[in-house]
């Protein structure tokens, strides 16, 4: 017994333990998104992934968020229909029912007298 083999079986260049493997039975986990028609969608993420901020609704097409009482409320598919061209249009509405009621209003009274 000479002595000399003291050092063995230390060895250099092994990571921290359990850092190699991932991918098989990565765990996932879900995140719901809600799209304006309130359709939730629970797509799953790996832990590790960052979770996009929206998702499209699977149903209905429009995106989703993760904020439920805040959907977005952009439709990609009609960019010409901006939320001023919405307010004008309601706006319009609202004046031309107040037109044919103050019409139908004089009309009547028009009858009557
Ligand atoms: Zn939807």
């Amino acid at each position: 017994m000479a002595g000399g083999n003291a050092i063995r079986g230390t060895r250099v260049g092994a990571g921290p333990m359990g850092e190699s493997e991932r991918g098989e039975s990565a765990p996932r986990r879900r995140v719901s998104y809600w799209c304006a028609n309130g359709h939730e969608s629970r797509p799953s993420f790996a832990v590790d992934a960052e979770e996009p901020e929206s998702w499209d609704c699977p149903r209905c097409g429009l995106p989703g968020g993760k904020n439920k009482e805040a959907p977005p409320n952009a439709p990609r598919n009609e960019p010409y229909k901006t939320h001023l061209a919405y307010v004008k249009e309601r706006r319009s509405d609202a004046d031309g029912e107040a037109i044919l009621a103050e019409a139908l209003a004089k009309l009547r009274q028009q009858r009557e007298g």
